[in-house]
């Protein structure tokens, strides 16, 4: 059967891509930097065989016969998910796939040394390129409102810039005036300046890691410079995180992001494994949850509405205590909880709090789309990039370092990417609120420090469904309503109002 013989072949690209994340992981964890040339190498070739398979005509051939066969709907949504990844594969030119590669790696260390220098205008003409080679690719896989919706359609399908717009300018509604209020509140912040030991830092990320339900069984977590969860089939979800000298909230914190992200790869339906709902076609990666903004969601649930909460740091604290007694043995839950939970007005997105941080995405957004246009030159970034964060938070950046080039995502040639946080922020709030109350086992679970009810819930709702469902259906089907800022707001103003 043609079915049959299709499915192996999406199978053989899984494995294929599988191996790429491998290879991904050990770059980013355990490789040598001499190492970095030729593994950039070993990841083109296993990522171009995977598409050129995909793209085949004996794909397409066995697509065409492989409709016929079948009635069954989970099937046909397969199907037509391979059809449109085939598809749209076929539609691009060798050469503009070659030229995005090819200048990734230029643009990378045209970024490090800019960074070195902290002078934007290194990269600059190297973005540019990049801009020009994304609206080609846009062209090429096709667009209707805007180029940028093409780019969009890459990270999170079905969101454009229209409906970003919309859903952003209720978010700064109810941002603001929460922001002035956590500000005029709070004191000087309470956590202890220390030198902790990275060793015993990393121990301790582990064992927040297992209070979550990290299963180690099929996972490792790995110290690494930016942090991130990476899976070879849900058998083996890896999650990294890194150690701070003088600061115990990145290890803690940046682990329970990665453990989110992790469960979801660790809990798709194993029936699943290696087929088209296990692995995007469309990005040639093998990943399990349906869109980046889906998979953040995750992470910033286990992250900010259990991690980030009061009552998780009244159970949990001693853990902290335990391992670093000097500078948190006399410490409350209430101090450290105001200490995980203070806001400030900063030019840093990764290390923004929780209000402020959709304010960093929303200005890169508003700034790819004008990239993406036309209206906004490379060269002009930096500009652009001060005013729009003083109009947004009141502050500017100090140099190139801390405004333009502080993300790695335009260097790696990757744009349309960062509004996937904060959808992610905004589901992670609405179903963390759908599920209490489908469920009062969870409220009950997280009060004594029992997270089971809560993952049995997420497990049934959204992991085991891998990508067989948009992001659109899932939120549909587990909240009863699409994606709004109403949960996200009122959780953040019970937080901080
Ligand atoms: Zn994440």
């Amino acid at each position: 059967m043609s079915l049959e013989k299709l499915h192996s072949r999406i199978a053989a690209i899984s494995d294929l891509l599988c191996a790429v994340n491998l290879l991904t992981w050990d770059q980013r964890t355990m490789m040598p930097a001499g190492g970095a040339q030729a593994r950039g190498r070993q990841i083109a070739t296993l990522t171009r065989l995977a598409r050129d398979d995909l793209a085949s005509d004996a794909t397409m051939e066995l697509l065409e016969r492989a409709e016929t066969e079948t009635d069954d709907a989970l099937e046909q949504e397969g199907l037509r998910q391979i059809r449109h990844a085939a598809e749209l594969h076929r539609r691009v030119p060798a050469a503009i796939v070659e030229r995005r590669a090819a200048l990734r790696a230029g643009s990378h260390q045209a970024w490090l040394a800019a960074r070195a220098a902290d002078d934007f205008s290194i990269f600059a003409p190297h973005l540019e390129q990049t801009i020009d080679a994304a609206r080609d690719y846009a062209d090429a896989i096709g667009w209707r409102q805007h180029r940028y919706d093409a780019m969009l359609s890459l990270f999170e399908p079905g969101e454009t810039l229209a409906s970003l717009r919309s859903l952003f300018a209720d978010l700064k509604a109810g941002l603001t005036p929460l922001v002035e209020r956590a500000l005029e509140r709070q004191g000087a912040d309470p956590m202890p300046q220390a030198s902790f030991d990275p060793t015993r830092q990393l121990e301790l990320a582990r064992t927040f890691a297992g209070l979550l339900g990290y299963d180690r069984n099929h996972g490792r977590l790995d110290p690494t410079v930016h942090p991130f969860e990476i899976s070879f089939t849900r058998d083996d979800v890896r999650i990294t995180t890194r150690t701070r000298a003088n600061d115990i909230k990145p290890p803690l914190f940046g682990a329970m992001h990665e453990v989110g992200h992790a469960l979801y790869e660790q809990n798709v339906d194993p029936a699943f494994t290696r087929g088209v709902f296990a692995t995007d076609l469309v990005g040639l990666y093998a990943v399990g949850g349906t869109s980046f903004g889906a998979h953040e969601s995750q992470s910033r649930l286990f992250e900010n509405h259990v991690g980030r909460s009061r009552r998780f740091w009244e159970l949990h604290l001693h853990h902290v205590q335990a391992a670093f007694p000097d500078a948190f043995g006399a410490m409350t839950p209430e101090t450290f909880y105001a200490a995980v939970t203070r806001v400030a007005r900063g030019t840093s997105r990764t290390e923004a709090d929780e209000l402020t941080y959709d304010f960093h995405v929303m200005l890169r957004v508003e700034m790819e789309a004008q990239l993406m246009s036309g209206e906004l030159a490379a060269k002009h970034v930096p500009e652009a990039w001060r005013s729009a964060l003083q109009a947004a938070l009141g502050v500017t950046p100090k140099g190139d370092l801390d405004g333009a080039l502080q993300d790695i995502h335009w260097s790696s040639g990757m744009i349309g990417s960062f509004c996937t946080y904060t959808i992610g922020n905004v589901m992670a709030a609405q179903l963390f609120a759908a599920a209490q109350r489908a469920e009062p086992g969870i409220a009950v679970g997280i009060e004594r420090g029992d997270y089971a009810p809560l993952r049995v819930w997420l497990g049934q709702n959204i992991w085991c469904h891998g990508r067989s469902l948009s992001r659109d259906t899932l939120v549909r089907r587990a909240t009863g309503r699409g994606l709004e800022v109403r949960d996200y707001l009122a959780h953040l103003a019970m937080r901080y109002g």
